[in-house]
């Protein structure tokens, strides 16, 4: 996984709970913990510090930000209907990714194992509370991606119920994962069906229009 990777998986924290609702994976430092625990290689090493509240808002700001940000990326297309009707403004979001990448000055290092191909790693400047590297380290990722080739295959997912940002692989992909392309086909054959039986649209299922 990229760090563009990191910032889609970050985006995505906030997710359908599969019945209707929207769940957070970050409602808590609990959340917060296993979250990082899992991406501790992402971020540049940066020790698996104490999930702590002050964390906790500075990755969930972070994110809000990164959700505005990736309406704009998906617009004219619609964004997530998970925070659609409370997107922070574009300019504060800027500002706000912006000013979480700045938590961290970084240098470019060269790595370049025996037995693999040479790695350029942005490095922090002395020694930066581990939060802080964390939360850099994110609006980084934030900023490779939104830069990047990537943002042109960013998507909401239009299928019922589904609040996630997804990379469109191939053209013709239109859901973010099979199961949401099968519920959005089934979710149209209902409608139609519904159209059919209420005799109001195109006349399917022989209802007696005029
Ligand atoms: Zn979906």
């Amino acid at each position: 996984m990229t760090a563009p990777r990191l910032a889609l998986e970050l985006a995505v924290t906030l997710r359908h709970d599969g019945h209707g609702g929207v769940a957070d994976d970050l409602a808590d430092t609990a959340g917060l913990a296993a979250w990082l625990r899992e991406r501790t290689a992402l971020l540049d090493g940066a020790p698996q510090a104490a999930a702590d509240a002050v964390l906790l808002t500075a990755v969930r700001e972070l994110r809000a930000a990164t959700r505005a940000l990736f309406a704009r990326a998906v617009h004219p297309r619609p964004a997530s209907r998970a925070d659609a009707h409370r997107l922070l403004p574009e300019d504060e979001a800027l500002r706000r990714l912006n000013a979480a990448a700045a938590l961290v000055p970084t240098v470019p290092r060269l790595v370049w194992a025996p037995d693999a191909p040479p790695q350029a790693r942005s490095c922090p400047v002395g020694d930066p509370p581990a939060a802080d590297r964390i939360t850099a380290a994110l609006a980084r990722a934030v900023i490779a991606f939104l830069d990047g080739p990537e943002r042109t295959l960013l998507r909401a997912c239009p299928a019922p119920r589904c609040v996630r940002y997804f990379l469109k692989d191939h053209p013709r992909q239109e859901w973010c994962t099979p199961s949401c392309g099968n519920r959005a086909r089934v979710a149209r054959h209902h409608e139609r069906r519904k159209e059919g039986h209420g005799g109001t649209k195109e006349g399917h299922g022989g209802t007696d229009a005029r």
